[in-house]
């Protein structure tokens, strides 16, 4: 299974929520901002719908080796 590093710019991120109302088990929102429960996880697709729905395009999901950008896709 792959593994993914998340990256939350909590400077960008206008704490919609959308990230923990899509794949609450992933991201949680702190006050104003939201962020990666854990910064490294197994592939999930939760997360990919999370990095999509971001209105701010703040979440940003790479392969944890060789950092290819898994989302967001344009
Ligand atoms: S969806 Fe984007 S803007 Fe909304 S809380 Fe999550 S990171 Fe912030």
């Amino acid at each position: 299974m792959s593994r993914w590093k998340i990256d939350v710019n909590q400077g960008a991120c206008v704490g919609s929520g959308m990230c923990a109302g899509t794949a609450p088990e992933h991201f949680r929102l702190d006050g104003a901002a939201a962020s990666a429960i854990s910064e490294e996880i197994d592939a999930h697709d939760g997360v990919i719908d999370a990095a999509d729905s971001c209105p701010v395009e703040a979440i940003l999901v790479r392969e944890l080796v060789g950092g290819k950008v898994v989302a967001p896709v344009d």
